[in-house]
């Protein structure tokens, strides 16, 4: 019953290539039959299964990690991977190799973009994972705001030319309750009307920063669309 399950809910791959794309940061590139076909909108993410674990559900799936697929065309799959230290995935990133082999679950999620007067895009390291495909696939004219805070001009992402888009340096402060982040998007000079801002990473960051376009620049809440991907203490969020 177990393989009957895992067939439906795991997919195989192999890691086709690795590349350093900053000190912390690795493109790895996911290949194999499984792959074509699959049914993926930017900003949708994949769970891999990255080691066997004790847990009930662990019996079924392993140790699952999250990432946002970065790109993905026929059966060809690249993430971002954000080595931040200890845990799992983690130390994939610092890990993984061409020709390793991995299963994981079909791209899902609604962390995605929408039509919108403008769009903003606020976050940290893994934040960029997921904004560069959602960037991507906006249409040309579409205005867009963005404000990144990576530890090191190194971390930063290509994520798309044009738009209203700066970084700032934590260099070693932690990314978690970011009052800095919240800092640069209150500076930044947006039209009257509310867009549609997309924040994610780190948890009680993005809980600030929804705060300041909910109550100081009154945004309804339905605009701004939020995803947590880590918070100090917690694992493997999905
Ligand atoms: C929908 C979604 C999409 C995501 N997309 C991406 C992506 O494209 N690229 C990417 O790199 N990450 C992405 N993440 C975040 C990634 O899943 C987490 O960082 C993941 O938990 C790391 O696994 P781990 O085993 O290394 O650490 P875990 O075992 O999960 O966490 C252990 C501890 O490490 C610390 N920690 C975890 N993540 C970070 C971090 N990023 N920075 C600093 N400290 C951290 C926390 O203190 C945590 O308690 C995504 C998460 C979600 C939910």
């Amino acid at each position: 019953m177990k393989s009957r399950l895992l067939d439906r809910l795991l997919l195989a791959a192999r890691v086709d290539a690795v590349a350093p794309l900053g000190p912390r940061l690795r493109l790895i590139t996911l290949t194999g039959p499984d792959l074509a076909g699959l049914d993926w909108v930017p900003g949708r993410h994949v769970r891999l299964q990255l080691a066997p674990g004790p847990a009930a559900v662990d019996w079924l799936v392993g140790t699952l990690r999250t990432y946002t697929v970065w790109s993905y065309a026929d059966r060809t799959m690249e993430l971002v991977v954000f080595d931040h230290g200890n845990g799992p995935g983690a130390e994939w990133a610092r890990t993984a190799r061409p020709g390793d082999e991995l299963m994981l679950m079909r791209p899902q999620g609604t962390f995605v973009t929408a039509p919108a007067p403008y769009h903003l895009f606020a976050g940290e390291e893994t934040a960029q994972a997921a904004y560069g495909p959602m960037l991507r696939a906006l249409p040309p004219g579409a205005r867009v705001f963005g404000r990144f805070e990576v530890d090191s001009p190194d971390e930063r992402l290509d994520l798309r030319p044009g738009g209203d888009l700066e970084w700032s340096y934590r260099r070693g402060r932690s990314a978690a309750s970011s009052e800095t982040l919240v800092e640069a998007v209150r500076g930044l000079e947006l039209p009257a009307e509310p867009g549609r801002a997309y924040l994610a990473g780190e948890a009680r960051t993005i809980q600030l920063v929804r705060r300041h376009l909910v109550e100081e620049r009154h945004w309804p809440r339905r605009n701004v669309i939020t995803k947590p991907f880590w918070t100090p203490g917690r694992k493997g969020m999905d």
